[in-house]
Order: structure tokens, then sequence, then C-alpha cells
């Protein structure tokens, strides 16, 4: 029987992705041929690469309003370089706020391009909150935040209102609940922790922000020319960019973002429920911007990890062990993670309670 699968990334997805994405491989779409051995100019493939483009806008309703979605090499680490290179301006200044470790990996290649501004940072509480209460300075080139920390189980309920373009790391919330997307003109995140396997970076961007900086790009790392060429500037990762395709047609089917928002807090609403009654656990983070992707949590007497441990092994639970940085645990609950999972998980932990 398949696992409860709480990995933080790659993580799971929804299985009859797993199942057509298997079948793309030894027959790809019923012409006699592997999906990945087809050329990507092939109009079988290009028919994959412009569905997936506009599915991305269409559920995150943004069509029409002058974006374009790219499926680019590279991870959201790249993004992390490709931002300041594309937006910030020979001589520009940005503003970041510093939420986490992906956050300050990607304040660490801004630093390299201008001047880099630290409007806030959660560093000293070993990023346990969400700073508030910051300024912006208006004459910074773009703002840029994480949406989701993905280590450190905290999410950002509300974004900041500036006039400068905001830019946002959503690697690990994209596609998981409603917002105003129209508000971010650009947006990133590696398709592996909600969307697809490792392989492919999703790039939304709103075009208009784009040819403002007067320095040299690299082609490789040049949004404009990634768009000129419809996102195959180069040979794109083909089989991550499939299997993206078919969870956003999964998502679609299931009724889109808002269908899977509720399902989404009912996961985190269940699991934080038990965090919060159970005495042997504390969650981590602070509650007004607990993820609703990824659950942080700790036993209050460590004496307890090895039963705990052992109980939700033997109940099939995979991936629930905590990253190196916070220790104890974390629980990833992303948009294929079903509900039943999550409620085995509770089980375990009510079971600990009365065996202790
Ligand atoms: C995992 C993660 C990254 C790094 O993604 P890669 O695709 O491995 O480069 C960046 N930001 C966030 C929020 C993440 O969760």
């Amino acid at each position: 029987m398949k696992k409860h699968n709480y990995s933080a990334g790659p993580c799971i997805l929804p299985q009859e992705v797993f199942e057509k994405s298997a079948q793309a491989i030894l027959n790809f779409d019923g012409i006699d041929l592997s999906l990945l051995e087809i050329s990507h100019r092939s109009k079988e493939f290009v028919a994959v690469m412009e569905e997936a483009r506009a599915l991305v806008l269409e559920l995150l309703g943004l069509e029409g309003k002058g974006y374009q979605a790219l499926f680019l090499h590279g991870g959201a680490s790249l993004e992390f370089l490709m931002v300041p290179y594309n937006l910030m301006a020979a001589n520009g200044k940005a503003a970041y706020l510093d939420t986490g470790t992906w956050a300050s990996g990607a304040i660490k290649e801004a630093k390299h391009f201008g001047e880099t501004i630290i409007v806030a940072s959660s560093k000293p509480e070993n990023y346990n909150h969400i700073p508030k209460n910051y300024t912006i300075p208006a004459d910074a080139n773009y703002f840029h935040c994480t949406s989701n920390n993905t280590i450190f189980g905290t999410q950002m309920k509300s974004f900041p209102q500036t006039n400068i373009p905001v830019v946002c790391d959503m690697s690990s919330d994209i596609f998981s609940r409603s917002l105003d997307f129209s508000k971010f003109d650009l947006i990133y995140a590696g398709a592996q922790k909600n969307m697809g396997p490792a392989g492919t970076t999703l790039v939304v961007v709103k075009e208009e922000i784009l040819g403002k900086t007067n320095r040299y790009i690299p082609s490789m790392l040049d949004y404009q020319q990634h768009i000129d060429k419809e996102s195959m500037y180069n040979t794109p990762p083909v089989f991550p960019i499939y299997a993206s395709l078919l969870t956003l047609q999964w998502l679609k089917k299931l009724g889109g973002i808002p269908a899977i928002e509720k399902i989404n807090e009912a996961k985190a609403n269940l699991l934080y429920t038990e965090i919060d009654r159970n005495p042997l656990f504390s969650g981590t983070a602070a509650k007004e911007d607990r993820s609703n992707m990824n659950a942080t949590f700790v036993l209050n007497n460590e004496s307890h990890t090895e039963t705990f441990d052992k109980l939700w092994k033997a109940a099939g639970i995979s991936g629930l062990t905590g990253h190196r940085s916070v220790g104890g645990y974390r629980a990833s609950m992303y948009n294929a993670l079903p509900l039943e999972s999550v409620q085995v998980l509770v089980d375990v932990m009510k079971d600990l309670e009365n065996k202790i």
C-alpha cells in the first residue's frame, strides 16, 4: 500500500499524475513513441507547452492581464539570481523581506547586483514568525518576499501594499490558496513542491516590468528572451513540464484553487487542532503565521521520540522528520496529500498520548 507521504519536496503528486506520466514514457499520446524520445519542437510537445502555460494563467486568474508563464530550468535557486539580473537597475536598489533560509538565499544573490535593503528579518527568533509593520522604500526597483517558508512552517497571510513591483517566491504554496495574483509582478516556484517533479521552475511575469535595466543579461537568464521564444529558448525539461501539466489538469478538474484551498484548510485545521490539544506536542511557528502547507512541531519531552517515531513509521507515514536547521517534525501537506493521511497522523499522536 502507498505510504502517507509528508515529504517536504520533491513531494507527493496526485496518483493519476504518476500513472499518466508513466504511460507517456512508454507511449506518449498514442503516437508509438516515448515522450522522452520526441523533439521538443514536435507538434505533440508544443501542444503540451502551450496548454501548460495557458493553464497556469487560467488557474491563477491572470489571463489577458499582461502576464507570461514560463517553464525554465535551474530551480527556484536560479531565480534568486535571475530576478536581480532582470529587475535591478545598474546602481539600483531592491528591498527584501527575510523570513527564512530561502529568503536569505535570494538576498545573498541580490547583494552582488546593487544595494539590497532588508526591510525586516525574523532571523533572531530562528524565523518562527513573519515580520510585520515594516517600510518598503518607494525608490527600490522591486520588493521580494517568500510566501511560504517551507523549512520554518510560516506563511504570509497578507502582503504589503506598495507601488513598486512585487516579486514572490511561491515555491511551496503556489496553487494552494486563493490570492489576488495580479498584485504580484513576478512569481516563481520550483515545480517539486506543489506542481510536479523536480527539474523545472515556473515563472509568471508581468511583461511590462521587463526591459528597464541597462545591464547586459545573458540570454539564458533573460526573461524577455524566454518569452520571445515561447519558453523554448533551448531544449526545455520535457518530462517535468508534462507531469506539471497533468497536475494542473487534475487541479482544474477538482475545481481549481478555491476547491483545493478548502481541502488544504481542512487538513491544516485537523493537524493544528491536535498539536494544540495534545499535551505532548507544541507547534514551533507563531500561531497567526502558521503555514497550511508545512506544519512544524516538536515533542515537549524528547524522551518520547523513539516511541513516536516507531508509531508513525508503523502507521505507514513517511517524510515527517523536520529540517536539520529546526529539528522536531514537519508535516508537509501539499495539494495532493489526502485528508485521510492527516487523520492517520492525528490518530498516531493520540495513540502516543494514550500509551504514555
Ligand atoms: C525548495 C525551495 C526553494 C529552492 O528550490 P530549488 O528548486 O531546489 O532551487 C526556494 N524557495 C522555497 C520557498 C523553497 O521551498
